[in-house]
């Protein structure tokens, strides 16, 4: 099975990404985490060159987001590797329609094709309400307002993006996020 998880800032992504791919038994990939965590090693590797992180770093702290070239580059490498063969739980990726069509792409090279797109519901004043009560640097007010405003600018499209290829499942991901593993799990 082959999932992508998508949400703004404190929609639950996260928790339920890990909780599908528990339950599904495949890895999970999140690039958001992903590049959180990296970021904590750039510089220690300056000896062995420019990494992926180094160059995403700057766009990461700024809220914005990391260029689509180095993000499929990225996607591309991970997803041809063996542990993601018999499928995965992708969260917070594709964020944007060129990133969801290059990851089509991807899955017919592959002779593969994405299962469901969740989408994880909840209105602005609630993510807000979340992300403030979090200490990532990435919350911080200035930041999270870009953040909120690429969701609406470049993620959002996607809505329709997979609502035509009858690949959305549009979850209310507001309240008990038991209750909302419960919904996700009897759809998928
Ligand atoms: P998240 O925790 O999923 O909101 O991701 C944190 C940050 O990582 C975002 O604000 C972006 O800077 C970057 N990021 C994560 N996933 C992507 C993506 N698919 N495309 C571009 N940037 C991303």
């Amino acid at each position: 099975m082959k999932v992508v998880i998508l949400g703004g800032p404190g929609a639950g992504k996260s928790t339920q990404a890990d909780r599908l791919s528990q339950h599904l038994q495949v890895p999970c990939l999140s690039t958001g985490d992903l590049l959180r965590s990296s970021l904590q090693s750039v510089g220690e590797s300056r000896a062995a060159g420019i990494t992926w992180a180094d160059r995403a770093k700057v766009y990461v702290e700024r809220g914005e987001l990391v260029p689509d070239e180095l993000m499929i580059a990225f996607i591309r490498d991970r997803l041809s590797q063996p542990p993601y063969a018999s499928g995965w739980v992708l969260e917070g990726y594709p964020r944007t329609a060129f990133q969801a069509e290059e990851l089509d792409f991807l899955l017919d090279s592959l002779n593969h094709h994405l299962d469901w797109a969740i989408w994880l519901d909840v209105p602005e004043t609630t993510l807000r309400s979340r992300c403030q009560g979090r200490s990532r640097p990435d919350d911080e007010p200035t930041i999270l307002e870009r953040r909120l405003h690429n969701l609406e600018e470049y993620t959002s499209p996607l809505l329709d993006y997979y609502g035509h290829q009858k690949r959305l499942l549009r979850i209310n991901g507001e309240g008990d996020p038991n209750a909302i593993t419960q919904m996700i799990m009897a759809q998928v």
